[in-house]
């Protein structure tokens, strides 16, 4: 009974071990920010929809520094618009299959994207009017244009880029050189590769 009594304690620690880490929480679909999941549409490069829904999850820390990074925008008259949230591991799988290349793609056989983790967000800025903002590229345009040491642009879209990155940056956010719009929460290390599939209503 004791042994049996031991591996019940054992099952619960592990399985309360196991739903912290994949504890993640939801951005609110509100005015604070705006929504374009663009994997929950076919206006995207896999020309799929990918998502069951609009739904942005993130890990709670990461989600924190997002608000309070929004919160800042708002001061200066903008709002940020969410593209991507967590990303599950078997649709960074579908990904791969159509973009192997690992400057766009992560690859999910080997690291995985920080997505897949919930600590990534891309992202734009839009005004508080509702306004577009121009970045000088779409989301998930795969050239240089897109790169953020890229500056043939007019001063208007510079200053644009500037104003999300310095601003991102500001709350522990990191950029990459390749993507304007993808924004990795720096203390990520520790946090495990996730496939639970977005918690969608059918
Ligand atoms: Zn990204």
């Amino acid at each position: 009974m004791k042994t049996i009594a031991s591996f019940y304690i054992a099952f619960i620690i592990c399985n309360t071990i196991l739903f912290s880490q994949d504890s993640l929480v939801e951005i609110k679909n509100n005015n604070d920010f705006s929504f374009e999941i663009r994997y929950a549409t076919t206006t995207n490069f896999i020309g799929e929809k990918l998502y069951d829904c609009e739904i942005c999850l993130l890990k709670p820390q990461v989600a924190e520094a997002l608000k309070e990074a929004n919160k800042y925008f708002n001061q200066k008259g903008y709002r940020i618009k969410l593209y991507d949230c967590y990303r599950p591991l078997d649709i960074q799988k579908k990904m791969w299959k159509k973009v192997p290349r690992p400057t766009y793609v992560a690859n999910p056989y080997t690291k995985g994207s920080v997505h897949n983790c919930g600590a990534a967000i891309d992202l734009t800025l839009e005004t508080l009017e509702g306004c577009f903002v121009d970045m000088g590229t779409d989301y998930d345009y795969f050239g240089v244009e897109a790169h953020i040491d890229y500056n043939n642009f007019s001063e208007e879209i510079i200053a644009n880029r500037n104003l999300l990155s310095n601003g991102l940056r500001k709350f522990g956010f990191q950029t990459i050189r390749t993507e304007w719009w993808h924004f990795s929460y720096k203390k990520n290390k520790s946090y495990p590769i996730l496939n639970s599939p977005l918690p969608c209503e059918n």
